[in-house]
C-alpha cells in the first residue's frame, strides 16, 4: 500500500498533487511520501514485537538524509556499507549503537571511522576483515561487537544480479566453514562475538529461502553455542520484496515474515535485527517525468522522455519492471496502444519498457515510474552531463524539495583544471 493515489484525476503524492510539484520543481522528479515510510518501518517493528529486536533500515536503498532523519525519529537503526554510508547516518543523528556496519571491502579508514564514532556491530565477511577489524580495534585498546555472516548456499530465486546467499557469491563465509572461523574470532583480541549474520539477497517473493536460511542459522547458534560462543543476537539481513506491478500477485507480508522469523529462531531467545531497505523505501517513492516527443517509428511507436537510465537505472541494469502511469488519470474506458518508452541518452540499453501498452499521453504529458524509491536516487549519476535527479519528500499537505537539481554550472565547477592547461 502506498500514498500515490489519483484524487479528482490528478495523482497526488499524499495531499500535494504532483502537476503542482512538477511546477515548483521542474521534471524529472523523485518524490517520497512521509506516510508510507512511516507505516513500512511500523509494519517491520511490529511483526518483530514479539521480542527484542532492531530494525535497521539498509540505507542504500534510498539515502538522502531527510528520509534517514524520518526512519530515525520512529527508533530505526541503520545498515551502512560504506564509510559514507556511517557518515551519512550518523549525519541524520543516528547514534552509533543503532548502526551495523555490513559489506564485503571494510577499508582501515572505513573501520576506524567507525570505531571512533561508535558502532552496534560489525557484520564481518572473511577472516582477513576479521584480523583487519581486530588489529585496528586492538590499536584503539577497544574491542567490538562483531557477528560473521555465514552464506548458507541457499538459492534465494531471484535475479542473479541481486542474489547473494549462493556458495559462488562473494559474500560471507560458507557456513561449513563457520565453526573454525568463530574460534578464530575468540582468540582475536579487539573482538567481541555477540551473534551471526546472513544476507541471501533482495526482492525475494517467497519465504521459503528465508526459511532455508533461517533454519541453517538456527543450529548454527546451537553449535556455536556448545562451542562456548555468546550468540545473543542475530541479525537476518533484508531481502523481502515488493510488488512491481499491479497485476502481479502479492508477496509476502512483513507480518508473515516475522511470524518465520519466530517460527525458525525465535526459541533462541536471541535479540533479532533485520536489515530492510527495498520494502520500506521502494514504493514510497514515485519518479515523475515528462513526455518530450512521441516518435512514430517502424512497426513500433516511441514515448521519449526527459528522464533517463542515468536517473533510473533498475530497468536496464536489473531487466526491472516499473508501471508507468500518467499523471493525469486516464478514462476508465480509454484505449491503449503499445510504445516502447525511452529516454534520451545515447544508449539503447536507455528502455525503460518494450510495446508497454499506455492510454493517450502526448508530448508535454507528465508520467510517474511506481515503485521507484528504492535503488532509484541512489544509484542515479550524471552520465549524458543531466544533472542529478532531485528529491522531494512529502509530508501530509506539506513538500519540500530534499535534494535540489544542480545547475549545469555545479556540473561544471566539480571538474579542476590542470596548472599546464
Ligand atoms: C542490500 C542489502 C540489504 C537490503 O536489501 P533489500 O532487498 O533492499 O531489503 C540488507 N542487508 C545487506 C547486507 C544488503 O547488502
Amino acid at each position: 500500500m502506498d500514498h500515490f493515489l489519483y484524487r479528482d484525476g490528478v495523482l497526488h503524492a499524499e495531499d500535494v498533487s504532483v502537476p503542482e510539484i512538477a511546477s515548483a520543481v521542474g521534471t524529472p522528479f523523485y518524490v517520497y511520501s512521509t506516510a508510507t515510510l512511516l507505516r513500512h518501518f511500523r509494519l517491520f517493528d511490529e511483526a518483530l514485537a514479539w521480542g527484542p529486536h532492531l530494525v535497521c533500515y539498509a540505507m542504500k536503498a534510498a539515502s538522502n538524509q531527510a528520509i534517514l532523519r524520518t526512519l530515525a525519529a520512529e527508533g530505526a537503526g541503520m545498515d551502512v556499507v560504506s564509510g559514507g554510508e556511517y557518515a551519512r547516518a550518523k549525519a541524520a543523528g543516528v547514534p552509533g549503537d543503532r548502526i551495523v556496519f555490513s559489506g564485503v571491502g571494510k577499508t582501515g579508514a572505513e573501520i576506524r571511522a567507525a570505531l571512533e564514532g561508535g558502532i552496534r556491530q560489525f557484520n564481518v565477511e572473511s577472516e582477513p576483515e576479521m584480523q583487519a577489524i581486530s588489529d585496528i580495534a586492538a590499536s584503539m585498546n577497544m574491542t567490538v561487537p562483531i557477528t560473521i555472516r555465514v552464506n548458507p548456499d541457499v538459492d534465494a530465486k531471484t535475479h542473479a544480479k541481486i542474489a547473494t546467499g549462493k556458495s559462488e557469491n562473494k559474500f560471507g563465509i560458507p557456513i561449513a566453514r563457520a565453526r573454525e572461523v568463530y574460534a578464530l574470532a575468540a582468540r582475536l583480541p579487539g573482538l567481541r562475538v555477540v551473534g551471526i549474520d546472513v544476507h541471501i539477497g533482495s526482492q525475494l517473493t517467497d519465504l521459503s529461502p528465508f526459511e532455508a536460511a533461517y533454519r541453517k542459522v538456527a543450529d548454527l547458534t546451537e553449535t556455536l553455542r556448545a562451542d562456548g560462543h555468546a550468540i545473543d543476537r542475530l541479525d537476518l539481513g533484508g531481502g523481502l520484496g515488493i510488488p512491481y506491478t499491479r497485476s502481479n500477485e502479492a508477496p509476502p507480508l512483513p507480518s508473515d515474515y516475522g511470524d518465520l522469523i519466530r517460527r525458525t529462531v525465535g526459541h533462541l531467545g536471541c535479540e533479532i535485527e533485520i536489515e530492510p531497505g527495498r520494502l520500506i523505501v521502494g514504493n514510497a517513492g514515485i519518479l515523475v517525468s515528462k513526455v518530450i516527443y512521441v516518435k512514430e517509428g517502424e512497426g513500433r511507436d516511441f514515448l521519449i522522455l526527459d528522464s533517463a537510465m542515468n536517473d533510473l537505472i533498475r530497468p536496464a541494469m536489473y531487466d526491472a519492471y516499473h508501471d508507468i502511469d500518467p499523471v493525469l488519470e486516464p478514462a476508465p474506458a480509454a484505449e491503449t496502444r503499445p510504445f516502447d518508452i525511452v529516454g534520451p541518452v545515447c544508449e539503447s540499453g536507455d528502455t525503460f519498457a518494450k510495446a508497454r501498452q499506455m492510454p493517450p499521453v502526448g508530448a508535454g504529458d507528465l508520467v510517474a515510474f511506481r515503485s521507484a524509491g528504492a535503488y532509484g536516487a541512489v544509484m542515479a549519476s550524471e552520465y549524458n552531463t543531466r544533472p542529478l535527479v532531485p528529491e522531494v519528500l512529502v509530508n501530509g499537505d506539506q513538500f519540500s524539495v530534499i535534494r535540489a537539481r544542480p545547475s549545469f554550472d555545479d556540473i561544471i565547477a566539480r571538474d579542476t583544471i590542470p596548472e599546464w592547461l
